[in-house]
Parts: structure tokens; C-alpha cells; sequence
């Protein structure tokens, strides 16, 4: 799946395979900017070079929504010293979490291709922003106003927004996923995810386009119902962790979850592992 969708006047989705990425550009009078750039260095250049012959020029800044490899590792195809010499933008824990976690699981990659093959992996340079986002931060690129707006731990520690107030389009990366259910990572806050997608439902509208990090462009309705399914995930971890059940007991405990079981065990491990007192970033 390989499509471009027009969002609103100079904002389009670019559904990049194989992992269905939301790759989002944005056209400013004087600038173009791209939202997200691929699992590895081969999709970042065919995604700039996808951007070039549609528009005409490259972006000359950059935003990732969060540090997970599949959004982060074509970093290097727009970075600086390639055709795009582009400023890269990100949440300010992401170098942090790329030597936490997206630098080991890069190296456990090479160490056994089998478990991604047909990657280019060994061409990977971890390429953390140039520009670290620390609080919410105004991008002009000429008659389009871009608002980066970092939120507190959710789907990782590094979740950053990226708002056009002028068109109403949220751009939110893996805080919200349509086409596949919401991916509870490495370095996920399942106890703290829905409380942050609450905030954001707040200040959205009815009319508003919300740019999932995989799948097709959803509403506020759309954003409601998973942080509601992300609720109900997280009590159900709390209580079981106060009935003291173990991980694979707390699953067991309920017969209908609001997604596959099979992706929720990363969420009792990580819950659990808070509330027994690990230290955010330690469990
Ligand atoms: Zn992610």
C-alpha cells in the first residue's frame, strides 16, 4: 500500500509500506516539512524521492513523532550532508531513548537478520534530531503555521504532537493506530497512555482530521473510543495487580479484552513493573 491522501489544502499522507507508516508533508510557501521517514535508510529514500517528484523540491524540516525505529531510522536519507540537509525535529528524550532502546534493538538485528530480513540494517546511522523539542514550539513555513507540541509519557517517552491550529489536523504518531490496534512497545506507559490521549480528546473538535501513526486519517470519536479502550486496559492491569495476580493470570482473568491478548502482555509487564515502584524509564 502505497498512496497519497489529501488531508487539507497542502497537507497530505503518504501510507508507506511495508508497516503502513503515516509519513505527513506539509507545504509552507517557503518550505516543505515531512512528518516521520521510514524503517531504514532504503525507505527514507524512497519516501524523499516519492516527495521530490511530487512536489517539486525536498523538505527542509523534518518532525519525527516519536523515537520508534520504524518512524526514525530513514532519519539519515533528510539529514544533514544528504540532498535534503534538512533540520530534524523531535521530542527531547529521544536521543535518550534511542540508546535505551532503539540502539539495542538495532544491534540484536544485525547480530540475527533473520528476525527482519531485506532491511538495511547494517546502513542504519542512528540519527537522533537536531533540534530537540522540550515544549511546545512554532515551525513557519511561510503562510502555515505548525505548532510541535511534546506530551508526557504514553505510547513511548518521546510522543510528540504535531497541530496545525489554522487547518485543525493532529498529527499524532502512534498514540492513536487505525490499522492495527495500539502497539504497546518499547518504553509504552500503559497506566499513563489514556490519561494523555483524555487531554488531547479535550482540545479537539468534531470536524478535526487526526493523521493516525499507521492507517487512514480518523476523528475525535475515533481517538475516544481507543483512549477508552486504553482506560479499561489500564484499571484492569491496577486491580489485577491489587487481587495479586501474576502477569499471565491477569490476562486470564477476563474473558473479552478490547484488543488481541496476544499484544497485551508488554502492557501487564510494563504496568505491573510501575506499580511495584520502577522507576519511569527503569522497568
Ligand atoms: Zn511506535
Amino acid at each position: 500500500m502505497s498512496d497519497w491522501n489529501a488531508i487539507a489544502p497542502g497537507v497530505h499522507q503518504y501510507r508507506s509500506a511495508p508497516f503502513d507508516l503515516s509519513v505527513v508533508v506539509i507545504e509552507g510557501a517557503d518550505e516543505l516539512l515531512v512528518v516521520d521517514t521510514g524503517a531504514d535508510p532504503f525507505e527514507g529514500e524512497a519516501i524523499l524521492a516519492e516527495i521530490r517528484s511530487r512536489f517539486g523540491r525536498a523538505p527542509s524540516q523534518v518532525v519525527n513523532t516519536h523515537a520508534h525505529f520504524d518512524h526514525t531510522f530513514g532519519n539519515q536519507a533528510f539529514a544533514g550532508g544528504s540532498d535534503a540537509d534538512a533540520a530534524i525535529h523531535g521530542h527531547a528524550g529521544v536521543a535518550s531513548h534511542f540508546v535505551r532502546y532503539e540502539g539495542p534493538r538495532l544491534a540484536a538485528w544485525l547480530e540475527d537478520p533473520t528476525r527482519e530480513p531485506g532491511r538495511r540494517w547494517g546502513d542504519v546511522r542512528l540519527t537522533p534530531p537536531t533540534h530537540p523539542v522540550g515544549r511546545t514550539t512554532s515551525l513557519d513555513l511561510g503562510g502555515r503555521r505548525v505548532e510541535l507540541r511534546p506530551q508526557p509519557a504514553a505510547h513511548t517517552d518521546t510522543d510528540l504532537v504535531v497541530f496545525l491550529p489554522a487547518e485543525r489536523v493532529w498529527i499524532v504518531g502512534d498514540l492513536v493506530e487505525q490499522s492495527g490496534p495500539p502497539m504497546y512497545g518499547s518504553g509504552s506507559y500503559p497506566l499513563d497512555w489514556p490519561g494523555v490521549l483524555d487531554s488531547l480528546v479535550h482540545e479537539m473538535r468534531p470536524g478535526d482530521a487526526v493523521v493516525p501513526g499507521h492507517g487512514r486519517v480518523v476523528d475525535r470519536a475515533f481517538v475516544r473510543r481507543q483512549a477508552d479502550d486504553l482506560r479499561l486496559i489500564a484499571d484492569r492491569i491496577v486491580e489485577a495487580h491489587d487481587r495479586g495476580l501474576d502477569a499471565a493470570a491477569a490476562l486470564a482473568a477476563y474473558d473479552q479484552w478490547p484488543m488481541p491478548v496476544a499484544g497485551l502482555a508488554g502492557a501487564v509487564e510494563r504496568g505491573y513493573a510501575f506499580l511495584d515502584g520502577a522507576a519511569p524509564g527503569e522497568a
